[in-house]
C-alpha cells in the first residue's frame, strides 16, 4: 500500500460544536487539519441544509464533506483543491449551494406515506416536521425561522412529536419496522429513518469513495463523537475519540484502544485532536 493518510469524521453537536453551535474553541486543531490537508467529514443527524450553514463559514480551500440525517445523505464540495472534483466518483441527486448531494430521492416520501397510513389505520397521534409549518417549528424548538426552514428541508429522516402512549409507541415501532423503517426514541423528538442507514454506514460510504478516487493511499478513519448514535462509527473506525457529554457523561466504547477527551465539546475536541494528530502524524 502507498502512503497512510487519515480522514477525520466528526459528529457536530456537543462534539465539534459548543452549546451555541460554534466551533471557535476548535480553531487551532481545525487550522492544523487544514494545513496538513487532512480531509474533514462532518457527520450529523442534521439536514444537509443545516450543515451547509456551518460549512459555509469555512473560508478554506478545502470544504468539509457532509454526511447528514444519520448517514442517509451525503454532500461533496463542487470544487476542491486538486482541480478535479467529486462528480466523477458519485452519482449526484441534487445540487445544494456549492455541494453535490447524494441520497435516495424516494426515501422521505416513503417514510411519510407509511407512517401516515399507520397513523390513520391505528389512530396514533403524532406530528412530524412535515406536518408543522416553519413558524410552529420555531415556536417548538426556539430556532429562528430560517433555521426551522433548513431543519424542514429533509431527504431521508423524519422527527416526530409522539402524542399517544408509550405502549402505542412500541406497537407503532413494531409495525413500521416491518416496512424497513427504524423508529428511535430521542429527547423531545422521536425519529423515523430507513433501517439501512446509520452514521457508521455514512462513514464507510465516504471511505470507499476516497479509496476509489485515491487508490494509492492507504486511507484510515479517525472518528469523533459523544453520543450513542456515534457509537457504531466510533467502534468501526481506525482511531476513535470520545468527547464527554455534559449531561450524559463519558460514553464507554466496546473497544480497548480509544481516546477520551478531557473537556466538553469543542474545547475537548480541540485539545485531543491536536494531541492525537501530533502522535499519528509523526508515526506516518
Ligand atoms: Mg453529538
Amino acid at each position: 500500500m502507498g502512503t497512510k493518510a487519515y480522514i477525520i469524521i466528526t459528529d457536530l453537536d456537543a462534539s465539534l460544536l459548543d452549546g451555541s453551535y460554534s466551533y471557535k474553541d476548535a480553531i487551532d486543531a481545525l487550522d492544523v487539519i487544514h494545513e496538513e490537508e487532512i480531509p474533514l467529514v462532518l457527520n450529523s443527524s442534521k439536514t444537509l441544509s443545516e450543515m451547509l450553514v456551518i460549512a459555509d463559514k469555512w473560508r478554506w480551500k478545502r470544504k468539509p464533506i457532509l454526511i447528514g440525517e444519520n448517514g442517509a445523505t451525503l454532500a461533496f464540495p463542487k470544487l476542491d483543491i486538486e482541480g478535479e472534483c467529486w462528480s466523477k466518483y458519485i452519482k449526484s441527486t441534487a445540487l445544494l449551494g456549492d455541494y453535490f448531494c447524494v441520497y435516495d430521492p424516494a426515501a422521505y416520501e416513503r417514510i411519510l406515506s407509511i407512517s401516515n397510513k399507520l397513523r390513520i389505520n391505528h389512530s396514533f397521534k403524532f406530528e412530524g416536521f412535515s406536518d408543522l409549518s416553519a413558524e410552529s417549528l420555531s415556536d417548538l424548538t426556539g430556532l429562528n425561522l430560517q433555521a426551522s426552514k433548513n431543519a424542514k428541508n429533509r431527504y431521508a429522516t423524519e422527527p416526530i412529536l409522539w402524542h399517544s402512549s408509550l405502549e402505542d409507541w412500541q406497537y407503532f415501532k413494531q409495525k413500521i419496522s416491518a416496512h424497513g423503517i427504524k423508529a428511535v426514541r430521542g429527547g423531545k423528538f422521536f425519529h423515523l429513518m430507513e433501517s439501512g442507514y446509520d452514521k457508521a454506514i455514512g462513514m464507510t460510504s465516504v471511505l470507499s469513495l476516497f479509496k476509489n478516487r485515491y487508490p494509492n493511499v492507504d486511507w484510515k478513519t479517525f472518528a469523533i463523537g459523544d453520543s450513542p448514535n456515534d457509537r457504531l462509527m466510533l467502534e468501526q473506525s481506525n482511531l476513535a475519540l470520545v468527547i464527554p457529554n455534559a449531561e450524559k457523561g463519558m460514553m464507554a466504547l466496546r473497544r480497548p484502544d480509544y481516546y477520551s477527551a478531557k473537556f466538553y465539546a469543542s474545547k475537548g475536541w480541540n485539545s485531543s485532536v491536536l494531541e492525537i494528530l501530533n502522535l499519528s502524524l509523526t508515526q506516518i
